[in-house]
């Protein structure tokens, strides 16, 4: 019972270290990269609070050097999924009654567990599991991931505190009640935090989750699930389970009390979720949240006036960062012919410094991408480009898979502003640059706003405040997240709340207050203190003759 209206701390940011030779956030992280790779990690589901081995092995590799085991997990069935169920449901009643500043304090702890303790432990399983660089991980693992905890609870006030008038004589109030029944938390592999987010999101409203990491990132899902359990979040809450993505999908969306799912990924899993949702929904009892953030192919659209070096500099960042496997990384550019031949040199030089390797050597700028069939899938659309007449690989192109799977950082330009790579997500470091005749620049911005099924992110170049107007309008659907004069990627919890329409999802900003708006239904209570003892009102009463 709380006796008291408490003011939470004040979320800030969680500072990004700068890992530079000699510091001591490298010398520790150094460190524990080493102490991680010397050993296997025995990596169990966790329901209903126990450690569940069903022997059933899965190897752990990182993506940059697939023949070093990083440890095993133990592969889950449907039967496994149906306990976590249980467990999650068993575990409700307890949680969803728990005065709201003792999830808050849970929660807060974590993010200071892993700022603090678990900090380079996090980082490294980012780094290994995920062919993350220091940078990355850092900012995903760590810092993103504490701001989620943090604002997320600040978030649950803002939203305890939303409460209705009162007329005379009564007494209207808003509870925020978890929803009745079991949240999926369904994750992918390229973020960290994304993946730590989904499931805390909901449990700190109240909710009670089952979890369905990315078979690729179940390495850090091991650790995020230390810290909540280490944190003090109760035995059922969030259950951790290593199952086939349609194995869980499944049982839990063919469970009656399947009340909601959180997912990132991709747009093809979120429709199929959807359409299975739609099949079984006489079945629930409630209606599922469906709340999914999915694919995106984000732009950057350069005028003539652009800064070209900053420019520049958005398109290697934008598109090469994490080996362009962020949802919002920069993947298609239109840039008018004007500057085109000095942008061109500027990417040809910067790209000759750009390093490529294992995140293990702190020079690397560009790791491995996450597995075999990415790497196959992005090598054939790079052999393709090279054969296909409306498009020329322009720079890089080598794709490796002996060590790890390595994709050299490639830009592919196309003559056809729909050329395929243009138009589909590939998830990898492809840049697909349009040089478009300046003079058609109203006809790019149209092709531009209607070329593929996403309106993720998207980036503005130029130095004239008419035209940042302009392209801000006419582009007013095409992103969720709209960039002038920087790169699409890199939103930052409670500064440019993240998520996009169209093909690219249902738009309910991550870590914000709209997104955890989600994770609770709404019980108005009207108490009247002095009821009428009359049913009749009074116009009712005859005129007076
Ligand atoms: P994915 O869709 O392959 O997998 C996401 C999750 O769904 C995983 O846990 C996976 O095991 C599960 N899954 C796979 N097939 C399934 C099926 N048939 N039924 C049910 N579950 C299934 O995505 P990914 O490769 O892990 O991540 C990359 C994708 O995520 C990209 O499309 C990217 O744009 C998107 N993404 C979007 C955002 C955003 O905020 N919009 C953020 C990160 C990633």
């Amino acid at each position: 019972m709380s006796k008291g209206f408490f003011n939470v701390p004040v979320a800030v940011n969680e500072p990004v270290l700068g890992y530079a030779p000699g510091s001591q956030e490298r010398r520790e992280l150094q460190s524990m990269l080493k102490e991680l790779r010397s050993r296997e990690v025995d990596l169990p589901m966790v329901i209903g609070g126990k450690e569940v081995r069903t022997g059933k092995l899965e190897r752990i590799f990182p993506p940059h050097e697939i023949a070093h085991t990083l440890g095993y997990y133990h592969q889950g069935d449907a039967g496994h999924v149906k306990m976590a169920i249980d467990a999650a449901l068993s575990a409700r009643e307890a949680w969803a009654a728990l005065s709201w500043q003792h999830r808050a304090s849970i929660f807060l702890k974590a993010a200071d567990l892993l700022a603090g303790p678990y900090r380079a432990k996090m980082n490294a399983a980012t780094i290994l599991g995920q062919s993350k660089n220091a940078f990355q991980a850092e900012i995903d693992s760590a810092c993103e991931l504490a701001d989620f905890f943090r604002f997320g609870v600040r978030e649950m006030t803002r939203i305890y505190q939303m409460q209705p008038e009162s007329a005379k004589g009564i007494w209207n109030y808003n509870e925020f009640r978890p929803l009745e029944g079991f949240v999926y938390a369904l994750t992918p592999f390229n973020f960290t935090s994304i993946a730590g987010n989904l499931p805390a999101a909901p449990a700190l409203m109240g909710n009670v989750v089952v979890w369905k990491p990315s078979r690729t990132a179940v390495y850090s899902a091991g650790v995020i699930m230390e810290i909540f359990r280490e944190a003090g979040v109760p035995d059922g809450v969030i259950n951790l389970v290593f199952v086939s993505g349609p194995v869980g999908a499944d049982v839990v969306l063919g469970h009656p009390s399947f009340a909601g799912i959180h997912f990132t990924g991709s747009t093809a899993v979120f429709q199929s979720v959807w359409k299975k949702i739609g099949e079984n929904i006489r079945i629930y009892n409630s209606y599922p949240r469906i709340v999914g953030e999915t694919g995106g192919k984000d732009f950057i659209f350069a005028d003539p006036t652009a800064d070209r070096q900053a420019l520049t500099v958005a398109m290697i960042r934008g598109a090469f960062e994490y080996q362009g496997q962020k949802c919002s990384a920069a993947s298609r550019a239109y840039i008018p012919a004007s500057i085109w031949p000095d942008v061109k040199e500027r990417m040809g030089n910067m790209l000759a410094d750009v390093k490529m390797g294992p995140p293990e050597d702190f020079t690397n700028f560009v790791n491995a991408v996450i597995d075999e069939s990415s790497f196959d899938k992005l090598a054939g659309f790079i052999r393709q480009a090279g054969k296909d007449a409306d498009a020329e690989v322009i720079f890089g192109g080598k794709c490796d898979k002996s060590v790890g799977y390595f994709i050299e950082p490639t830009v592919i330009q196309a003559y056809n502003p729909t050329y395929v790579t243009m138009e589909e997500e590939l998830f990898g470091p492809v840049l697909t640059v349009y040089v478009y005749a300046d003079e058609k620049l109203d006809e790019t911005l149209k092709i531009l706003d209607q070329t593929s099924i996403y309106a993720l992110t998207g980036a503005i170049f130029s130095q004239n405040r008419y035209n940042i107007e302009k392209y801000t309008r006419v582009l007013q659907n095409a992103a969720g997240n709209f960039y002038i004069n920087d790169k699409p990627t890199g939103a930052v919890v409670g500064q440019q709340p993240f998520g996009g329409a169209r093909g690219s999802g249902t738009n309910d900003k991550a870590g914000s207050l709209f997104n955890m708006m989600r994770w609770v239904n709404i019980r108005t209570i009207k108490e009247t203190f002095n009821p009428p003892h009359q049913y009749l009102y009074p116009n009712f009463a005859p005129d007076e003759n």
